[in-house]
């Protein structure tokens, strides 16, 4: 088919990020890129390591100068496992060749889906040999659907592989033909969907996706509209409670993107609220709750079978002693942006103050909907010891967001403490509007410490060592750079 306008080009996960939630289509505003930075910063260190002989140091001083301590020795890491990837060999590298991107056309719409890749390697004993290379600084290699676009765009022979510096190892990029099609046509079915801006669906994405202080989910106050160049920090309810104890901590993970000590486990304790929790976001909507309660038993080892029959039990008994609740929607993430007073950095670098900073608070309910007068309603299950209640930041950050979302001037509370040996216990807290005016105020005073964090230096903010140390994911990290 003839198209008079060039094609637009589309990635795999745009595509995938559409699929979740096509709202996400739209332009976000700007959100935290040191991860990107770094992985540039990597790219042009290996690039400069592989040529002068594999002096990581220098090659790192010349093309990562201006990152901080914490940063350089990642970056540094990172090239030193790239040169001894492709730096022992004789190999030929070159570091983005002049077809560094691998195209496959649609068949109707005027689009073409795109995969970049980094360094072409070829063998000086077997030109005919090419191996292209993608430079992945994080855990996740490419994926399928952009495996499929690699595979269909490029001429049979040619290999593929992930460049994994953090693993230190090559991961071959490969499809059977049935794979690559499949995925293919996945792609090729979302390229041809209409774009909705207003077609919402909350989710985990949300903590990926740059529009979280845009498309509306996550209002500001007073109708705000959040800027396209507007520095944005999204934040998650458990790092609003973690920073009364050390803020370092939580600006590594939401701010600097530092990677964790280790890879993330989940304790048998977590393990079992997170089984609860899902199976009560399956009854509680459900049509009929005794027979999609059998089904969660169903699903469970006979041990946690147990277990899930007492807390479900302890659920009924709250709900025939309290206030009655209609559930509208299970696991749905709320959240408010506060406008706040702050830094902000250019792309050079350079960083000023008096920004209005957008910083987005998210926190996933376990249940939202409505008391029988109306009043909207977000439920919160506990699942440990009777007295791990959540606190007056988590309960103010549900009914700010609920009553920013929904435009209500009242919105109840209900904490489910479900787990322990005493009886089951509901609290419900109503926030009327003078309490959502405070809830208001604590929460700006909470995250306004946000705002002023540096934008690019991950020396700032200040470590705070306390007890909460020992459940701290960079606490090895963290060690080796106090001063
Ligand atoms: S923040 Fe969430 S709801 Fe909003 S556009 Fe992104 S994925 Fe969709
Ligand atoms: S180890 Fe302690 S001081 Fe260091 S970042 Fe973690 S919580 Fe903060």
């Amino acid at each position: 088919m003839y198209h008079s306008e060039p094609p637009l080009r589309l990635k795999a996960g745009d595509l995938e990020a559409i699929e979740e939630c096509p709202a996400s289509a739209g332009p976000g505003s700007k959100l935290p890129r040191a991860a990107l930075d770094r992985w540039l910063a990597v790219r042009y260190a290996l690039e400069e390591a592989l040529s002068n002989g594999g002096d990581v140091d220098a090659a790192v001083g010349s093309n990562a100068g201006w990152l901080d301590p914490v940063q350089r020795e990642l970056v540094t890491g990172l090239v030193a496992s790239g040169v001894i990837l492709l730096g022992t060999s004789d190999a030929e590298v070159l570091f983005d060749p002049d077809d560094n991107v691998v195209v496959v056309d649609h068949p109707e719409l005027n689009v073409e889906l795109a995969s970049y890749l980094q360094i072409d390697v070829t063998d000086p004993h077997d030109p005919g040999k090419l191996e292209r290379f993608k430079i992945k600084t994080g855990k996740q290699g490419t994926s399928d659907a952009e495996a499929a676009i690699l595979l269909s765009g490029s001429d049979t022979g040619v290999g593929f592989a992930d460049l994994m510096l953090r693993d230190g190892t090559i991961e071959p990029i490969e499809l059977t033909d049935a794979e690559r099609e499949k995925e293919l046509e996945r792609l090729h079915d979302l390229a041809g969907r209409e774009r909705n801006l207003k077609d919402r669906r909350p989710g985990w994405q949300c903590y990926r996706c740059d529009r979280v202080a845009r498309c509306g989910q996550y209002p500001a106050p007073d109708g705000y509209k959040v800027g396209t160049r507007q520095r944005t920090i999204r934040v998650s309810k458990s790092d609003v409670v973690r920073l009364d104890a050390c803020h370092r901590r939580i600006a590594w993970k939401v701010l600097h993107v530092i990677p964790s000590d280790a890879g993330d486990e989940v304790g048998p304790a977590a393990a079992v609220g997170l089984l609860f929790h899902e199976a009560i976001a399956n009854i509680l909507v459900a049509e009929d709750r005794e027979a999609a309660f059998a089904a969660e038993l169903d699903r469970v080892s006979r041990d946690d079978r147990d277990v899930l029959e007492t807390l479900f039990e302890r659920h009924k008994q709250i709900e025939a002693d309290h206030v009655p609740v209609q559930y509208k929607l299970t696991e749905y993430p709320v959240g408010a942006t506060f406008i706040l007073p702050g830094l902000d950095a250019d792309r050079d670098g350079n960083v000023s103050d008096g920004a209005a900073v957008a910083v987005t608070a998210i926190a996933r309910t376990d249940a939202v909907g409505r008391e029988l007068d109306d009043t909207p309603a977000v439920i919160e299950h506990r699942t440990g010891k009777t007295s791990d209640r959540i606190d007056e930041r988590e309960t103010a950050l549900y009914a700010v967001s609920v009553a920013r979302l929904l435009g209500a001037e009242a919105v109840a509370v209900h904490q489910h403490s479900l787990g322990g040996d005493g009886d089951p216990e509901c609290i419900r807290i109503l926030y009327d509007e003078d309490a959502l005016t405070e809830a208001e105020q604590l929460l700006a005073s909470v995250l306004e410490p946000i705002a002023t964090w540096h934008p690019l230096d991950a020396t700032d903010p200040a470590y705070t060592v306390g007890e909460w140390c020992t459940g701290c994911p960079y606490q090895e990290r963290c060690e080796r750079f106090r001063s």
